[in-house]
């Protein structure tokens, strides 16, 4: 198995890496979709943040209101600490599963918006970074979401920086062209992450592992 921490700003285009990587066969674990899930409604890790964040966050169907617990925890770092001991842990249960359920050889493609923010580049033998500066990022993710300017901003003034960035990744893959352009290059890094998982395969093949 190959594991691979994909990672990039706002609006970077993740997803769409994530979403072509899938189409070659990797197999694409979303770290925000999992800490959606594990705080579905009649899930302890709700109850648990209810018990410590008060009813308020909740939507009136029940379920999490995630920007007013988000407003909670923002520039709060004691309370995010509360919240990241609830969901965190459940989130890499759920991860360990996905991994051990995927099959041999699989290229594993773990989709980490904070992967950089978090220290988190050494649980892979990969990270790739999809790189875009700043006003690409504004500029998409304005037009195809309900966010506003500003608030593109902020998120990008509160994430880490490219160069940062750029200096834990072993890929990095440029996203300013078009579509296709982002398509062609993905395509190019899957032969990448498949000459290196059979490199190490090759290295660590012990039989009847
Ligand atoms: P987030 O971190 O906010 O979840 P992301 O990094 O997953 O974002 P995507 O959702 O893949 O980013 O891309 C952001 C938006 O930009 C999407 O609407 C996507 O369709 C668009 N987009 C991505 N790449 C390109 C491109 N090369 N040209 C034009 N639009 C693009």
């Amino acid at each position: 198995m190959l594991k691979v921490g994909l990672t990039g700003g706002i609006g970077s285009g993740k997803s769409a890496v994530a979403r072509r990587l899938a189409e070659h066969g990797a197999v694409v674990i979303d770290a925000d979709k999992l800490a959606r899930e594990v705080v579905e409604p009649g899930t302890p890790a709700l109850a648990e943040i209810v018990a410590e964040f008060g009813a308020e966050v909740l939507a009136a169907d029940g379920s999490l209101d995630r920007p007013r617990l988000g407003a909670v925890v923002f520039a709060d770092d004691e309370r995010l600490a509360a919240l990241n001991a609830i969901v965190h842990p459940r989130v890499a249960g759920r991860t360990e599963k996905l991994m051990a359920a995927a099959p041999e050889g699989a290229v594993v493609v773990y989709d980490v918006p904070l992967l950089v923010e978090n220290g988190l580049g050494k649980f892979y033998d990969v990270v790739v970074v999809v790189d875009v500066d700043a006003e690409t990022q504004v500029r998409r993710v304005t037009a195809n979401r309900a966010m506003s300017e500003s608030d593109v901003r902020s998120r990008i003034a509160a994430q880490a920086d490219r160069e940062r960035r750029r200096a834990v990744a072993d890929i990095v893959v440029d996203n300013t062209g078009t579509e296709a352009d982002l398509d062609e290059r993905v395509d190019q890094v899957w032969r990448e992450l498949i000459a290196r998982r059979d490199e190490i395969g090759a290295a660590g093949a012990r039989p009847g592992t």
